[in-house]
């Protein structure tokens, strides 16, 4: 019988929005799970920065939406947000500063403007927080599927130890190009349209 270094009902391979969120919301179902992210810590650069209502919404919920707010507070002197080809050239703005934040019709949430380098600290906080599992400088290598779960190979890039975890499920938290997708044959349309500005 093949025997297992780590048993986990969900293990989630990539510590990026998708993956820390999900981690936060089994942890707060009480669903145990274990992320693991190739990276030492979180990005340090500036990302994805726009965040909707209804997400604002949702961390509401999960009782991070004040930290969030707080992540996004404008600028003292903050304009807005701008696109342009050159700085000399005509500016387009995509929100001016003084752009309703929040639509108390519509939704309880309120648009925020966090960079996620600061979002995820907090969810990684609230996750852990909430019994989460997390290791970073920790890759998936490889993974097979069953019809009971998943087999997954790990290593931790630091010290080279490798483990096999045995998990329920996995979750492909692994970024755009994600080789988990790929591996499962999960196809993706050549082309789609996420907004109109206009
Ligand atoms: C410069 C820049 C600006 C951006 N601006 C915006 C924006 O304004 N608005 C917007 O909506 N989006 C923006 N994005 C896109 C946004 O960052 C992504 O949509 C978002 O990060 C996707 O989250 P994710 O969790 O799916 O993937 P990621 O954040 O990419 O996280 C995937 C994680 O998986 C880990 N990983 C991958 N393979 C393995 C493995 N084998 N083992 C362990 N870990 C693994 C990686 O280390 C990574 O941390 C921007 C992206 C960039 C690069």
């Amino acid at each position: 019988m093949e025997t297992f270094d780590d048993r986990t009902p969900v293990l989630i391979a990539g510590g990026g929005l998708v993956g820390l969120a999900a981690s936060l919301f089994l942890a707060r179902q009480g669903i145990r799970s274990l992320l693991v992210d190739r990276h030492p810590g979180v990005s340090i650069h500036g990302r994805a920065r726009g965040i909707n209502q209804r997400t604002m919404e949702i961390y509401r919920a999960f009782g991070i939406e004040a930290d969030v707010l707080k992540a996004g507070a404008p600028f003292d002197d903050e304009a807005g947000v701008a696109r342009c080809e050159t700085l000399a050239g005509p500016w387009e703005w995509l929100y001016e500063q003084e752009a309703p934040r929040a639509w108390p019709d519509l939704t309880a949430g309120e648009f925020c403007m966090a960079d996620q380098n600061t979002v995820e600290p907090i969810l990684i906080d609230a996750a852990v927080n909430t019994g989460a599992v997390h290791r970073f400088n920790t890759e998936l290598l490889s993974f097979d599927s069953d019809e009971n779960g998943v087999t997954a190979r790990i290593q931790d890039r630091v010290t080279g130890e490798r483990r096999t975890v045995r998990a329920d499920y996995l979750i492909a938290a692994d970024g755009n190009r994600s080789p988990i997708r790929e591996k499962l044959g999960i196809a993706r349309p050549d082309a789609y349209t996420f907004l109109h500005s206009r």
